[in-house]
């Protein structure tokens, strides 16, 4: 009874596939569920890894058609959103643009100018103490948990996606990120996307999983794919974490009311 929510389009330029593509894989992966959540559109043109600010119309038709293609499939409609301090706004206007199943929050921006994840700033790792780089990704995500703006919230430590980790028992980082996220009842994103980048480790990483179920904080299973072949990607391995935490049940989400089901 798995689902994927987190999957791509080549609307944002550095994702392959076109929808019926990725629902033709999550049938053959055995999903009952997937949805679209692709990167939004930012008021200018923001970055070269989304899409324009006038493609929003385009995208939301493209996920009409694969609904309509395959109209015994459940496909869900969603957006990941980039949380930058400033706009608020615009996600709350993005919010009212179209009948959302759900919305991802997502920090990739840890300063206006440095997307944390983009290969093209890996120098900046080195002119910088790696503890102030985390710190700053994980103020920037309780910033965006306190916003309540988001049905769930995407990989929970990408910060670690190139293997730079501070020294000793990093608890110190995700503590108060997740005391915000049992106090906002906030859903955070099990993905496997990890495995496919350097560190070769699910986000989020097992101790800090460990403190999300304590808190009893409730968790969905993505893949963030950004190609066909990526849906459901080693989503053995995450089942079998979170069951070995202790989680029971993930959640679902429609018309961005979240549900819960059991994990079989
Ligand atoms: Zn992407
Ligand atoms: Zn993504």
């Amino acid at each position: 009874m798995r689902t994927d929510y987190h999957l791509h389009t080549p609307l944002c330029g550095h994702a392959t596939g076109a929808p019926r593509d990725y629902v033709l894989a999550a049938q053959q992966a055995g999903l009952v569920e997937i949805g679209f959540s692709d990167h939004n559109p930012m008021p200018t043109q923001f970055d070269d890894w989304r899409m324009a600010p006038d493609q929003l119309p385009h995208y939301l038709e493209s996920i009409r058609d694969a609904q309509r293609e395959f109209p015994d499939y459940r496909i869900r409609l969603g957006l990941e959103c980039d949380f930058i301090p400033a706009f608020e706004g615009h996600v709350r206007y993005l919010a009212d643009q179209a009948d959302w199943d759900y919305l991802i929050g997502a920090v990739h921006y840890i300063t206006p100018e440095w997307d944390v994840d983009n290969p093209k700033h890996l120098k900046r790792w080195t002119e910088q103490p790696v503890d102030e780089i985390w710190q700053a990704y994980f103020d920037t995500y309780t910033r965006m948990i306190k916003s309540c703006l988001f049905d769930f919230l995407a990989h929970p430590d990408l910060v670690k996606k190139f293997g730079h980790r501070p020294e000793g028992d990093l608890s110190r980082f995700y503590r108060p990120m997740l005391d915000a996220a049992a106090e906002a009842g906030a859903v955070l994103e099990v993905s496997t996307a990890g495995l496919r980048k350097d560190v070769k480790e699910i986000y989020p990483s097992r101790d800090f999983l460990v403190a999300a179920h304590q808190r009893h904080i409730p968790i969905v299973i993505n893949s963030d794919a950004h190609a066909p072949g990526e849906v459901a990607y080693e989503f053995d391995l995450a089942y079998d974490l979170v069951r070995e935490v202790g989680y029971t049940e993930v959640m679902r989400f429609e018309k961005r009311k979240a549900v819960p089901v059991k994990i079989a």
